[in-house]
């Protein structure tokens, strides 16, 4: 079989502006934002937006960038009045305009979208926009006080693909409630939604949260770490199958999560796990067609060698217990596209 190269674009360098919580007039059940940002920081200032992009952008190794994009991260940006998005989004104006940056996303909740909302961001140079759904299953939003529907989520999500905006859709796995049943219903409503990317996180119980709550009083107990891998696994699998990219599993490791971790399923390399999972299934279901008398030669792209074996070789382990692991020849290929594993050649083995 030939290896196809997969053509990636580079990634743009994306410049950060991150305005914690504000805006967002909930409280979710996982979520501990409040907490989290203490006492509030002043709310950065037109000026202060532009001084970071000058910053990002003068920075010698991001000159040679040729599609910047500027990121309001951590709030929920259309909660907040329109005056306080046009003074964020005015701090990036200049540099669109003279095309130093391409474009701006920002993320959001679904229930403040709107369609004279969405015309306001186009028009400032808006062309991405994340919305938090976490889930599509009404009684699971409830149990999490998300304080909005399936239907806000899906009626945002035409919306924004209808105004030409490109869709981010943020998941979650092991909310309350939330039975396989439930995460196979939000999967396949979100593959008709076509959005153009998708970032899946485990919940954890993070302190100050009312699931720490919860968790102390024994009402909600979290996804034990390979819970989460598989379930994660089994939904990147069936979006990219639908082509729909899956650009984030896991949360970023940093000292704030760290301090206010209670439990729940976390690891620094979460994604990994997962990629590694999902390579090994794929190894299993070629070594299965191999017949008893012969070794499979397959291939693996060069850069997923660590992932193909898993974390500490779990995965070689995995295959030397199920008796599998003398039945292959490993070769890696460097045009063959990331998280595949291709079946090149069935050996037989020679008779003595
Ligand atoms: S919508 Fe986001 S920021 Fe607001 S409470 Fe929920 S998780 Fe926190």
């Amino acid at each position: 079989m030939a290896a196809v190269k997969e053509k990636r674009p580079s990634p743009p360098l994306v410049i950060p502006v991150f305005i914690p919580h504000q805006g967002c007039p909930h409280t979710c059940l996982f979520c501990n934002q409040r907490r989290i940002s203490g006492v509030p920081d002043p709310p950065v200032t037109s000026a202060e937006v532009a001084d970071i992009v000058r910053t990002w952008l003068h920075r010698p190794w991001n000159r040679r960038r040729d599609r910047v994009q500027v990121a309001f991260y951590g709030g929920s940006f259309t909660c907040l009045p329109r005056q306080r998005q046009q003074e964020l989004l005015a701090g990036v104006a200049p540099f669109v305009e003279a095309g130093a940056v391409r474009e701006i996303r920002l993320s959001t909740r679904p229930d403040y979208i709107t369609g004279r909302g969405v015309a306001f961001l186009h028009r400032h140079h808006v062309r991405i926009v994340e919305l938090g759904v976490q889930s599509l299953d009404d009684d699971v939003l409830r149990r999490s006080r998300r304080g909005h529907s399936a239907q806000d989520c899906v009626n945002a999500s035409r919306l924004l693909k209808k105004e030409s905006m490109r869709l981010g859709i943020q998941l979650m796995v092991g909310l309350p409630g939330q039975h396989f049943s439930s995460l196979r219903g939000t999967v396949e409503q979100l593959v008709c939604l076509c959005p153009d990317f998708v970032r899946i996180y485990p919940v954890l119980v993070v302190a100050g949260s009312g699931l720490a709550q919860w968790y102390r009083q024994g009402k909600y107990r979290p996804l034990s770490l390979s819970k989460a891998v598989a379930q994660v696994a089994w939904m990147k699998k069936k979006l990219t199958g639908a082509g729909i990219r899956v650009v984030r599993m896991g949360l970023q490791a940093g000292p704030e999560l760290e301090e206010s971790l209670l439990a729940g399923p976390w690891h620094p390399a979460f994604g990994e796990l997962v990629n590694s999972r999902l390579m090994l299934q794929q190894a299993r279901h070629l070594l299965a067609s191999v017949p008893g008398d012969a070794r499979a030669l397959i291939s693996i792209a060069d850069q997923d060698l660590s992932v193909f074996q898993g974390i500490r070789r779990a995965n070689i382990e995995r295959l030397t217990t199920l008796g599998l692991s003398d039945r292959f020849i490993l070769r890696t290929d460097p045009g063959q596209g990331r998280g595949t594993v291709i079946l090149k050649e069935i050996i037989k083995e020679s008779k003595k």
